[in-house]
């Protein structure tokens, strides 16, 4: 007889809703037939054991388990694969399936002995799996007679089909272990198994889990030395870049003081002795400017954080807008300020937060003719305040826009050191807006002016 439907599949027909129906993985699956197989071992009881293997390799991989069975039961394998070596002690009693057999999708065990009858079946769900041992199976296990005697007949037919020299002899076997009602203390003994191991699979995953989280925390732990690295490394790089652009910056004054110096010591006249005593009072005041710019720079590098208050920034404008309004005066330029009437409160220090805007009122003033207008101006948009600083200046290139703000650049240096300037200016105010939470941008056309944005974050209404 051959076979036309799995066992699997009969047993869902006749016995539809009776069965219980799971899902596991071939691993699950290999360890509850060995379960089954150890009560067996264990007590060492005579028994008619039929394994049903997709392949013949398991067999082999077991060989010394099946070797102790076959000495206490009497064993009939039924295998899809290849044969197995003639020596081996079930070599007798092999079933080797034909193409297409549907037994050659199915797993089973079959354990009928004086104690219990046993059948668990697994039908292959030929689904792709990462690994063999994952492959999944959609699997039933009864300890039931009526369930487990139909499966024998069709076996009984396969053998009479496939082997039937050994029909006998399981026909033998059969009459000698009729499927019977289980002994209750085994199924204990079953199930405490099963539990042992459901245990024994909780504490490995556990420890894999705190094992994987080890690695995880290592891992991150290996990635933030990497990031801090790679911070450091930066950091020296824009430091060296800065010494060596600050020890230029610092030459060249010091160079204008030497020949200024060698001058004045050679001047022959009182008015010749005064105009370069002049020019060293301004090289000297240029000086003074730039080492405090690099310490203000180099101050905030450190910080990076600066302790805020609770600041009214319509306050704080008005009082910049007093303190520049003279020297635009002595400019001749006007400035025009428009706050308003609400209180706009940021979290800001005050003293570093003025120095940021006076840097951009003083460049909006010297890079302006006379009879020009700078205006200074906040309004509130949603959480943020927004100050802008106009002027009616020279203005600033598309392509320098995103430069000026570096260190040290500058669009005319002639011109940036015939008005005090030292590079840095912008560049602190970016970092002072920036550790404010805020953000710094310009918009402008040669010729046409500049405009500067800063946006600050309102302080949190309570
Ligand atoms: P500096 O001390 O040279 O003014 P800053 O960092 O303050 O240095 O500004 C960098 C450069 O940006 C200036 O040298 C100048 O070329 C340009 N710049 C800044 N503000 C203005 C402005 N309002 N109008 C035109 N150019 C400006």
């Amino acid at each position: 007889m051959i076979l036309t439907t799995s066992l699997f599949h009969l047993l869902q027909q006749r016995f539809a809703d009776q069965l219980s129906l799971i899902t596991c993985s071939k691993a699950t699956l290999v360890h509850i037939s060995h379960t089954l197989e150890d009560l067996v071992l264990r007590q060492k009881l005579p028994a008619l054991l039929l394994t049903g293997f997709q392949e013949s390799s398991h067999w082999r991989k077991e060989t010394e388990r099946y070797r102790a069975l076959a000495e206490i039961a009497h064993q009939v394998c039924v295998f899809a694969g290849r044969p197995l070596p003639q020596d081996g002690p079930a070599s007798q009693l092999f079933i080797p399936l034909a193409e297409g057999d549907p037994l050659r999708q199915e797993w089973f065990v079959i354990i009928l002995c004086g104690e219990f009858s046993v059948l668990l079946c697994g039908q292959d769900n030929l689904a792709p799996a990462p690994e063999e041992s994952l492959r999944q199976f959609s699997t039933l296990l009864t300890f039931q007679p009526e369930q487990i005697l139909p499966v024998l007949d069709i076996l009984e037919g396969v053998i009479a089909a496939y082997r039937p020299e050994t029909l006998a002899q399981f026909q033998a076997a059969r009459r000698r272990f009729p499927p019977s009602a289980p002994n209750p203390a085994l199924i204990s003994r079953f199930t405490t198994d099963l539990l042992a191991y459901e245990e024994r699979l909780q504490g490995y995953l556990r420890t894999s889990l705190d094992e994987l989280q080890q690695v995880h925390q290592q891992l991150q732990q290996a990635q933030a030395r990497q990031i801090a690295l790679g911070v450091e490394r930066a950091r020296v790089t824009m430091l060296e870049q800065f010494v060596g652009d600050a020890s230029h910056d610092l030459r060249t004054p010091i160079t204008n003081l030497q020949s200024s110096l060698y001058l004045l010591r050679h001047a022959k006249t009182a008015s010749e002795r005064e105009r370069y005593l002049s020019k060293l009072d301004g090289l000297a005041q240029h000086m003074q400017t730039l080492v405090e710019s690099l310490l203000d720079m180099s101050a905030l590098d450190q910080a990076q954080t600066l302790t805020l208050q609770p600041l009214q920034l319509s306050e704080l404008l008005g009082n910049l807008a007093e303190d520049i309004s003279l020297t635009l005066q002595e400019r001749q330029q006007r400035l025009q300020v428009r706050l308003p009437g609400a209180p706009a409160l940021i979290l800001g220090h005050s003293n570093h937060l003025a120095r940021a805007i006076l840097n951009i009122l003083h460049n909006a003033s010297r890079y302006s003719l006379p009879h020009t207008t700078v205006t200074l101006s906040l309004v509130i948009q949603g959480n943020n305040a927004c100050i802008t600083i106009q002027d009616e200046g020279i203005g600033i290139a598309q392509e320098d826009q995103p430069r000026i703000f570096e260190r040290f650049f500058r669009v005319d240096q002639a011109r940036s050191m015939a008005s005090g300037g030292t590079g840095l200016g912008l560049a602190i105010t970016q970092k002072i807006i920036q550790i404010h939470g805020g953000q710094i941008e310009v918009s402008s056309a040669p010729g046409e002016g500049a405009t500067f944005y800063i946006t600050l974050p309102l302080a949190p209404q309570r």
